[in-house]
């Protein structure tokens, strides 16, 4: 315990010095050393975004850069951040902490860097890198959490959350929003004749494919087993049934080998856009009951759905 009790904070006589605590205290709250203040903004976020803006601006106060570029891949997603620009003296540094890899951060400036300047953002970056590291754990668990470990694709947690966000924007900018379920035909079928792995295939080529068949701007989520859903902004009925039509069709392509055979699935879907003030459920629901009419009226086809809402 003694090792970890400051000194100046416990009198001879064991009673704590308060007037020491708050010396100590008010120092780290108003302390204007570069190092201080940096590790002190550093400890009020998890934000990776916050941190190196955060990280970007006090160095800038040591020493002057054009150009601060920081870059890490974190899952399956490529965060960059980037101030300034240009300069052709550059360095960069490769962050790590106990042999794992944190990204790289790249200065650039006109003039060339001296010794002590180096010798500065090294020891701003001993400050940061701690901090630096619990954001990027913090963001690869946020995004284990919305993503299907299957298929790679955002799961039914992530649906909610754009289903909520699309609620909040449509009602408020009157933007158009349409949903697409997508549920695999007699996949049960598939599994009891294949196995699991090969329905695993299946399901994982699925979700591939669904990504192939929409834009960059439309979302694919694993919602269930061998249920999927797509969210495509500013799209009307008729382009949501374009998309539907080549979603199944290139479902309907996939083909998985089975020791000789060669395994093929294919797609029913409900589509449904967004009535004004309509709650993620009775959207779902609308889209819901124009997917099982699909099933209900020979499956491999696709419905829409009624524009009346509870
Ligand atoms: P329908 O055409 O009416 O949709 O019939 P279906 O057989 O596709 O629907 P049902 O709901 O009866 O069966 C879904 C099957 O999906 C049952 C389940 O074993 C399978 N499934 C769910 N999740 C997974 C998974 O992660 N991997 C595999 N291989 N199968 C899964
Ligand atoms: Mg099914
Ligand atoms: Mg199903």
């Amino acid at each position: 315990m003694a090792g970890t009790t400051p000194f100046v904070a416990r009198s001879n006589d064991g009673q704590p010095n308060l007037a020491a605590l708050r010396k100590i205290s008010e120092q780290w709250r108003e302390s204007d050393d570069a190092y201080t203040r940096l590790c002190r903004r550093m400890s009020t976020t998890l934000s990776l975004e916050t941190l190196i803006g955060i990280f970007a601006e006090e160095l800038a106060g040591l020493v002057g850069y054009d150009q601060l570029t920081y870059r890490h891949q974190i899952g399956h997603q490529d965060f960059v951040y980037a101030s300034g620009m240009g300069g052709r003296h550059r360095c960069d540094y490769r962050l790590q902490l106990e042999g794992v890899s944190y990204g790289g951060l790249t200065l650039t400036r006109r003039r060339r860097f001296a010794e002590e300047e180096l010798a500065a953002i090294e020891q701003m970056l001993s400050v940061a890198i701690c901090p630096i590291r619990n954001a990027c754990q913090f963001a690869q668990v946020q995004q284990a959490a919305l993503t299907d470990a299957l298929t790679q694709i955002p799961n039914k947690r992530a649906l909610d959350e754009a289903l909520n966000r699309e609620c909040h924007l449509g009602d408020r900018h009157q933007q158009a929003c349409t949903l697409i379920l997508c549920d695999l035909d007699h996949f049960k079928r598939i599994n009891d004749t294949y196995g699991h792995v090969i329905g695993d295939h299946i399901l994982k080529a699925t979700a591939r494919e669904l990504n192939r068949a929409t834009r960059n701007s439309d979302t694919v989520f694993r919602f269930g087993g061998e249920e999927f859903a797509i969210l495509l902004p500013h799209a009307s009925e008729a382009e949501a049934r374009q998309v539907a039509e080549r979603v199944r069709k290139f479902i309907a392509e996939i083909l998985v080998s089975c020791g000789e055979q060669q395994v093929a699935a294919t797609a029913s879907a409900g589509i449904a856009t967004r009535i004004s003030g309509e709650t993620p459920d009775q959207w779902v629901a609308r889209a819901d009951e124009a997917l099982y009419r699909a099933k209900a009226q020979g499956r491999n086809c696709t419905r829409v759905a009624e524009r009346i809402s509870d």
